[in-house]
């Protein structure tokens, strides 16, 4: 639903107060169980101009392949990892896009292979234009719990620039009913798009109540429309609005957990911080990709092909993880978290901590206040989320 967009290289202010440890996290399972699960739904209400994800619009005979493929692959991950799951995503693509008929179809697919829904969280993302509070009591009737919505901007010009197909309007009342509904509910928002007031966007969205925001920067990936057509983005603006993000957001109680993503205390997404904290979880559907414990100590990444391939049965890219590629992998994530990398408990999975694999880069990153150390964690301060993306390229150039 996000599309092509990530956290600024400039910014202000980590909050490096620990997370409170989530109950029913998977990392408390012994290595080889996996307790999370995402699902691909490629398909889209419209192809928005800066998206790079892998989607599509949908026809019927797409969609019937779609769903008869996913039911087998589904099979077959569930004969080697059969559950019971605490968390499942719907990510895409735009997976609210299904009409009820083909979602409760996954549904049943899901509830055979590993039970449905997850014990704890069972995310679906949405476009304001696929539900109304009708459909939302359905949603939770089959078992979500928690809708991403993605509003993107409460302001029309805005959202005609990024080529959704809601106005401000009508994207607020999704919101509302949302709210209304009793699921818990994640909003997104892209700033530093031409034109846009993002301070107004963050203050509108924020006062509504909601508990979860996820917060990104317009990027321009190469190859799309957006980068076709020379589309900028300009840097004082996006620097300008990742820094007013923290405070505004602060005004309403919803804290930075992850460079990108707010949440009232309690309210993060499990799923995400599971994903981050180096869980293991499967991976559904065309260019989904998973993280099993399988193929070696350290486990082994996986990425389904697009779609044609998939529904072929064309098997994914698996890349088995050694020691050094899982230091690699903790830290990119770990950093971006307000809760950092423990570095004790990596050392034990892996042999190894940061400083055997970028010993110069750790000795600058954190003689120049850009980590900390907290006890074992090793954490980005304020200054190091500010210049998070360059912090992680120069680890990657070193290690
Ligand atoms: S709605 Fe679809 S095309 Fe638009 S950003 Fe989301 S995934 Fe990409």
């Amino acid at each position: 639903m996000g599309g092509a967009v990530t956290a600024p290289p400039t910014g202000t202010r980590a909050n490096l107060v620990a997370l409170p440890r989530l109950p029913g996290a998977a990392v408390d399972y012994p290595w080889g169980v996996v307790r999370a699960l995402y699902l691909h739904v490629p398909f889209c209400p419209s192809v928005c101009p800066y998206c790079d994800f892998h989607k599509m619009l949908r026809n019927e005979g797409l969609v019937a392949r779609y769903l008869d493929r996913l039911e087998r692959e589904a099979e077959s991950l569930a004969e080697r990892y059969p559950g019971p799951l605490d968390t499942m995503y719907f990510g895409g693509g735009t997976p609210s896009h299904l009409r009820d008929d083909e979602l409760e179809r996954v549904v049943d697919v899901l509830a055979r292979a590993f039970g449905f829904p997850a014990r704890y969280e069972t995310t679906l993302e949405a476009d304001p234009l696929t539900f109304t509070p009708d459909r939302l009591r359905r949603f939770a009737g089959l078992g979500f719990d928690r809708l991403s919505i993605g509003l993107q901007s409460t302001q029309d010009d805005a959202l005609r620039f990024l080529g959704r197909l809601h106005d401000g309007r009508r994207g607020m009342e999704a919101l509302e009913w949302a709210l209304d509904s009793g699921l818990r509910v994640n909003a997104d928002v892209i700033t530093a798009v031409p034109g846009q007031d993002a301070r107004r966007d963050l203050h509108t969205v924020a006062a509504t109540g909601v508990r979860h925001m996820s917060v990104y920067s317009l990027t321009v990936e190469p190859g799309t429309p957006f980068a076709l057509r020379g589309v900028q983005v300009d840097p004082d603006r996006e620097a300008d609005d990742f820094e007013a993000t923290v405070p505004v957001l602060a005004g309403y109680g919803l804290e930075r957990y992850e460079v990108s993503n707010y949440a009232v205390p309690g309210e993060e997404s499990r799923h995400n911080l599971g994903t981050w904290r180096g869980e293991p979880y499967l991976g559904l559907g065309p260019s989904a990709s998973s993280y099993l414990p399988e193929g070696g100590p350290f486990g082994t990444r996986l990425r389904n092909p697009p779609i044609r391939a998939w529904l072929e049965g064309a098997p994914p890219e698996r890349d088995p993880l050694d020691a050094r590629g899982l230091v690699l992998e903790r830290l990119l994530t770990g950093l971006r978290t307000r809760e950092g990398v423990d570095v004790r408990a990596l050392r034990h999975a892996s042999g190894l901590t940061p400083g055997d694999v970028a010993p110069r880069w750790l000795a600058d990153a954190v003689g120049h206040g850009l980590l900390a150390w907290e006890g074992a964690r090793l954490r980005a301060t304020d200054d190091g989320v500010a210049r998070l993306d360059a912090l992680l390229r120069a680890f990657v150039r070193s290690a």
